[in-house]
C-alpha cells in the first residue's frame, strides 16, 4: 500500500489561490516589488499595540467564552448602532471570529448542505469560491462588467437561482475592484432574497476605507433584511490588524448562535490578546484618519500614473487598497503579463483570472507599499510595457 493518508475529495477539489502562487514565486527574487497581498504595511495605532501587550502581561490569555469577550461584543454593537443606525443585542447577534474569514466560514457552514448553491458575483474575493466548495456546497458565478462599473442586475442573477439557491456573498467595498454596490444593485438583491428565500452573507471588510465623497451603503439597511443577512466584519483592514486575526459576524439570533456551537468545535475562540486590542481599537481609534488618508493618497497616485501609461487604464476606485488595471491594449492575457512582468521587471501583481475566468484582461495591484515604492514599481511597469511594442 503507497498511500495511508488518502485526501478528502473536498480537500483535493480547493484550488491553490494564483494571488498565493504569484506571492511565492515573487519571493524567489531579493529585489521583487511584491504588490500581491492585501496586508497592510502601516502599523496598528500605538494604543492598540499596547492593549495586546498590556493583556499579554496581565496574563488575559487564556480562552474566552466561543462567542468572544462580551465587552468586545457590546463594543460591536455599539459600533453598529453608531455606524449603521441599527440597534442590536450584543450577547444574541455578535460572534467574534478569527478574522473575517473565519466568520465567512462559519456563515457558510451554517447555511449549506450537500450541493446548496451560493452565488458569487465576480470579480470575486478568492476565498468565497473555496470555502463554498470545502463546505461541500456549489458556487455559482455571476460576471460583472467593469463597463457597467461592475454592477448586478436582477436579470443577471435571476439566470442563475435555483431551488437550491442557499445564499448570495456579496462585498461592498469589493476586493478586487475597490468599487462600491450602489443602491440599485443592493436593491436588486434584497428584493431577489426575499422574493426566493435566501441568505446574504455581505462582506464590509473594507466599508472604513471609502475615499472622497464616497459612501458606504450596507444591504442590512434596506426594509426587511436585519433578519436575512450576516454582515461579516473585520478589524483586519479598518485598523491594520490583519495579523491580529479578529473580525466579526452580525446575524440574526438562532443563526449567531449556530455559528457560536461551530465555533466551539473550530477554533474554540479568537485569540484572547487580540480581542482586547480589538475593544481598545473600537474604544479610541474609530476616529483616527491615518490609514485612510495615507492609502487615499496612495489610490491617487497610482490612478493618474497607471492612466497615463500607453496600453494600461483603470477606473477610479472608490474604496480599498486595489486596482484592477485593464491591460487588454497590451495584447498579453492576464497570465503572461504577470508573470513576464515579475520575470523582466521583478514587479508581482496577481492576474484578474484569479478573481473569475472571464478576467483575463486585468490583473491586482495591491497599494499595500510606501508611495516611493510604487513610484519605483509604475516606472518598472512602464518600461515593461513599452518594451512590448519593440
Ligand atoms: N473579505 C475580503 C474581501 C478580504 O479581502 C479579506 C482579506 O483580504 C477578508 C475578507 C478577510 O480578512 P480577515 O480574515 O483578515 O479579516
Amino acid at each position: 500500500r503507497e498511500f495511508y493518508m488518502r485526501i478528502s475529495n473536498t480537500a483535493n477539489a480547493v484550488e491553490p489561490s494564483l494571488t498565493r502562487k504569484l506571492f511565492n514565486m515573487a519571493k524567489e527574487y531579493n529585489d521583487v516589488i511584491d504588490l500581491t497581498l492585501g496586508d497592510p504595511d502601516i502599523p496598528p495605532s500605538q494604543k492598540i499595540r499596547s492593549a495586546a501587550c498590556e493583556a499579554i502581561m496581565q496574563g488575559k490569555t487564556r480562552y474566552s467564552a466561543n462567542a468572544g469577550l462580551p465587552q468586545l461584543r457590546e463594543a460591536i454593537a455599539n459600533n453598529f448602532k453608531n455606524e449603521y443606525g441599527i440597534k442590536i443585542e450584543p450577547l444574541n447577534n455578535v460572534i467574534v471570529t478569527v478574522g473575517g474569514m473565519e466568520a465567512l466560514f462559519l456563515s457558510l457552514a451554517c447555511l449549506i448542505d450537500n450541493d446548496d448553491e451560493v452565488i458569487i458575483i465576480a470579480p470575486y474575493y478568492v476565498n468565497y469560491k473555496q470555502m463554498v466548495s470545502m463546505c461541500s456546497g456549489v458556487p455559482v458565478v455571476v460576471n460583472t462588467r467593469e463597463e457597467n462599473e461592475f454592477a448586478v442586475s436582477t436579470e443577471m442573477l435571476e439566470k442563475v437561482i435555483t431551488d437550491r439557491t442557499k445564499a448570495i456573498i456579496i462585498n461592498t467595498p469589493c476586493n478586487p475592484t475597490g468599487a462600491l454596490l450602489g443602491k440599485e444593485s443592493l436593491e436588486a438583491i434584497a428584493s431577489l432574497a426575499k422574493k426566493y428565500d435566501f441568505a446574504v452573507i455581505s462582506d464590509e471588510v473594507y466599508r472604513c476605507l471609502i475615499y472622497d465623497d464616497a459612501k458606504h451603503q450596507s444591504i442590512v439597511n434596506l426594509p426587511d433584511m436585519l433578519e436575512r443577512t450576516v454582515v461579516v466584519d473585520s478589524f483586519s483592514k479598518r485598523f491594520a490588524m490583519t495579523g491580529y486575526r479578529v473580525g466579526y459576524a452580525i446575524a440574526p439570533a438562532d443563526f449567531t448562535a449556530a455559528m457560536i456551537k461551530l465555533q466551539e468545535n473550530v477554533a474554540a475562540c479568537a485569540a484572547l490578546p487580540s480581542q482586547y486590542a480589538g475593544i481598545e481599537a473600537f474604544e479610541s481609534c474609530v476616529n483616527d484618519t491615518f490609514i485612510k488618508d495615507e492609502f487615499q493618497n496612495r489610490r491617487d497616485y497610482l490612478y493618474n500614473a497607471i492612466n497615463n501609461i500607453k496600453g494600461l487604464s483603470c477606473i477610479k476606485p472608490a474604496a480599498t487598497f486595489y486596482l484592477f488595471v485593464n491591460i487588454k491594449e497590451t495584447g498579453l492575457d492576464a497570465l503572461t503579463f504577470a508573470y513576464k512582468l515579475l520575470e523582466q521587471q521583478h514587479v508581482a501583481v496577481v492576474p484578474g483570472v484569479a478573481y473569475g475566468e472571464e478576467y483575463k484582461d486585468y490583473v491586482r495591484i495591491a497599494y499595500t507599499m510606501k508611495i516611493d515604492v510604487l513610484r519605483e514599481a509604475i516606472n518598472k511597469i512602464e518600461q515593461f510595457v513599452s518594451n512590448l511594442d519593440k
